[in-house]
Order: C-alpha cells, then sequence, then structure tokens
C-alpha cells in the first residue's frame, strides 16, 4: 500500500503527449482549444451604425427640435454589406442602417424616430440637436487586433464558438479526445431494465463512468460487462490495449477468489506500477501502462469506483485534453468526519455559504457500497490519516463535484 501522493507522482510520470486535431468550427462544440484564438482584426472592424437612421456632421444638427427641425440634403444610402461611397458635406446626410458603415465626412447618427423618416424625398428634416459619436460603434472599441480573445485550454462552450465565428475561424485546434474502454466484472452483474435474479444486482459502475468520462472530455470506445473468468477478459482486454489511451475497469482487482483482472492484466504484458493505495474508499486500486495505453483498475463498490474515478482518472483526461485543474478549496467541518489512522478518507458531501464563509458535512452514509451516498451532494470531502475524527470547526479539503455548485 502506497501514500496517495507518490502514487500521483508516479500517474504523473507516465501521462503521454497530448495530441491535437482540427475541427470545423460547427463541431468544436465541448471540446478543448488547443490553440490560442487571436484577433485577427480589431472589432468593430470599421466605425458603422447602432441604429438605423441618418449619417450627419453633427455641427449641421445644432438647434434642431421637433418645433424647430433641420433640413438635411439626403445624398445616399448605406446600408449593412453595401457601403455608401458618398462623402457628405455640410447640409448633407446619409441614410445609414444598423451595422453600416459610416460615411466619410459624418461623425454622428441621427436615430429615424428623430426625423421626417425614411423616403425617396430629397430632403430630411431632423428634429434632434446631436454631438460627434452619437450611435457610432468605433472601430476597435470592444477588441484590439492581435488581442488574444480566448486561451488554450479553455473549454468551448456557445460563448467561445460565437467568439470564434466573430472572428472569421472557419475551423480550430482542439485537443483529441483520448479514447477510454470501460468494464465492469462479476458474475452479479445485470443490466437495469432486465429482472434480478437471486443473489444478482444492478450494473451501476458503468453508468456512472460512462457519465463522468464524457463529463470529463474522453470518448468511450469500449463498454462491456464481463463474467469473473479469464478468458472473456482476455478478449475485452487485449482489443483494449490495443486501441484506446486509458482502460479502467470497476471490480475484480480486489483480493477476491475470482478477482482476475489484475491477474489478465499482467498475463497481456501491462507493467504494474501500483497496486493498492492508502485511501479510503478504493485501497487496491491498480495502476499500470501498456504500450500506449494507461490502465487503472478500480475496485467495483460503487462509491469507491465513483471516487477513485474523479480522484485519478477525471485528472488524467484533464490533464491529456490540456484542461488546468481546479485547485481544491477547504471548508469548515459543522459535522464530525471519520478519519483514518493509516488512510487518506474521502466522502461525499456537502459545501455552502454561510456567513461569508465555506461550511460543510459529510453524508451520513459511509459505506462504500452506499452509491445513494451521492445524491444531494455538491462535493467529494477528503482528509489525511489521523487519531480520531476531525471535529466540528476544523478545516478540511474540499473538491467540488465540476457539474455542481455552491450555494
Ligand atoms: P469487487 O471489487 O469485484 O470485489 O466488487 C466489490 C463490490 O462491488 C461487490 O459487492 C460487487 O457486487 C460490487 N460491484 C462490482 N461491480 C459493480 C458494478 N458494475 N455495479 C455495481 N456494483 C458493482
Ligand atoms: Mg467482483
Amino acid at each position: 500500500m502506497i501514500p496517495i501522493k507518490e502514487a500521483k507522482s508516479i500517474v504523473e510520470k507516465h501521462l503521454f503527449k497530448v495530441e491535437k486535431e482540427q475541427v470545423l468550427l460547427k463541431n468544436a462544440g465541448d471540446r478543448i482549444l488547443a490553440q490560442d484564438v487571436v484577433a485577427s482584426f480589431p472589432s468593430p472592424r470599421f466605425d458603422n451604425s447602432a441604429m438605423d437612421g441618418f449619417a450627419v456632421r453633427s455641427v449641421d444638427t445644432i438647434g434642431a427640435s421637433n418645433d424647430s427641425p433641420v433640413t438635411l440634403n439626403m445624398v445616399g444610402v448605406s446600408s449593412a454589406g453595401t457601403p455608401s461611397n458618398v462623402s457628405i458635406k455640410e447640409g448633407e446626410c446619409i441614410q445609414c442602417m444598423t451595422g453600416a458603415k459610416i460615411p466619410d465626412g459624418a461623425d454622428a447618427i441621427i436615430m429615424v424616430e428623430d426625423s421626417s423618416g425614411f423616403s425617396d424625398a430629397e430632403t430630411v428634416q431632423i428634429m434632434l440637436e446631436t454631438f460627434p459619436g452619437k450611435h457610432i460603434r468605433n472601430r476597435g472599441e470592444e477588441i484590439k487586433e492581435g488581442e488574444i480573445l480566448i486561451q488554450k485550454g479553455t473549454p468551448i462552450t456557445p460563448s467561445e464558438i460565437g467568439t470564434c465565428a466573430t472572428f472569421g475561424y472557419g475551423n480550430l485546434s482542439v485537443f483529441k479526445k483520448p479514447k477510454i474502454a470501460i468494464f465492469g466484472t462479476g458474475d452479479e452483474l445485470v443490466e437495469p431494465g432486465t429482472p434480478l435474479g437471486e443473489g444478482q444486482i444492478y450494473n451501476s459502475n458503468l453508468y456512472v463512468f460512462s457519465e463522468l468520462a464524457n463529463c470529463a472530455g474522453a470518448e468511450i470506445t469500449m463498454r462491456n460487462v464481463i463474467k469473473d473468468n479469464k478468458d472473456s477478459l482476455r478478449l475485452f482486454l487485449s482489443e483494449a490495449l490495443e486501441t484506446c489511451d486509458i482502460v479502467i475497469s470497476s471490480g475484480g482487482v480486489s483480493m477476491g477468489k475470482y478477482d482476475y483482472v489484475r491477474d489478465v492484466f499482467m498475463e497481456l504484458g501491462v507493467e504494474e506500477h501500483f497496486w493498492k493505495v492508502a485511501q479510503k474508499p478504493g485501497k487496491p486500486l491498480f495502476f499500470g501502462t501498456g504500450k500506449n495505453t494507461l490502465i487503472f483498475g478500480l475496485p467495483g463498490n460503487p462509491v469507491s469506483s465513483y471516487i477513485g474515478f474523479m480522484d485519478w482518472v477525471w485528472p488524467v483526461i484533464h490533464t491529456l485534453t490540456g484542461q488546468p485543474e481546479k485547485e481544491s478549496i477547504t471548508a469548515i467541518l459543522k459535522k464530525p468526519f471519520p478519519r483514518e489512522k493509516v488512510k487518506y478518507r474521502f466522502l461525499f458531501g456537502k459545501a455552502w455559504m454561510e456567513n461569508g464563509q465555506l461550511v460543510c458535512e459529510p453524508s451520513p452514509k459511509v459505506g462504500s457500497h452506499m452509491l445513494t451516498s451521492s445524491l444531494q451532494t455538491n462535493c467529494i470531502l477528503g482528509t489525511a490519516q489521523g487519531d480520531g475524527p476531525l471535529l466540528p470547526g476544523e478545516n478540511i479539503t474540499v473538491h467540488i463535484l465540476p457539474w455542481k455548485s455552491i450555494k
């Protein structure tokens, strides 16, 4: 049994280089940027109108009001996409639509509502005095040319997609999704939706793994529940080791008579780096490497599997896809937390703000078979070994579940 810290540094040493690929912008949602996105031009790219109206010289509108309108000569139209190349002179104006280029000579826009309106007449009445810059969106006022808009490592959400489109990126360099194989082992496992026989239970772990792997940014290419026999394991694993970047098992790596997963890994040439880590739940954790594959064998108890994935696999997927890891934070315990004498202890928990401080409490269900301990929680709490429980008022480490928030 090795300490978590040592085990983590062993995993870090075996992480491989992250690969990149080009994808069309429309397919880039939910991917992770592998390039900086830079503004290739300022935004707005040219001075343009914020309103439908008239481009004027503001000096020509001095004194204009409803009672005493100013009459200007209408000398052209500038619409979005079709700028006018007429330059306006004293006493002139140009019809200018939202997004249209401001014609030379104009320094303000009068809204159509403050005029006698658009018409084919040669003149227009202006009912409002204006000033330079009014209703004009200036070149570069939002973004300067060459500015870094989005940094490498950023998850691509609608905001990033929209910004990339705004600046003309037709495709983007993103990190490749690691291919992941997930499998469960156990003669007792039955798929949800089918009847249970005597002594059987439903396979829940692969459903949790599947959600977590997708959410972390991996692509599940193999998934299966395998009976506790070496032949079936060999069949699945030999293909997984050839085709996947990461292989994750749930169950079959403990001390049980039918826990064959580790044996089969070894038979297939996997190099074992550690098996058993000083943590609870999830002690019989296996980590090994194949030719191009990272292999994690997580114990089958549902909480061990879930927390094991979050603590070991999630950060690996994040690192491989260039996503920065969130720092863990500390909170003040409101209820005692059961510390272990020689192992790091994890439990699902709830963290919330109270009088400006982050406080938390562990789930009252502490068994590693109790998956419902994860319901109504928003974090995993963890503490290093020590004598006796951590007491209310003491600090504890909090890992907020990435899809949850602090209330
Ligand atoms: P194992 O690590 O194979 O000894 O399994 C430990 C416990 O986890 C046993 O009670 C198993 O029945 C249970 N278990 C194993 N795999 C799964 C799974 N995929 N879904 C739910 N429970 C499981
Ligand atoms: Mg088993």
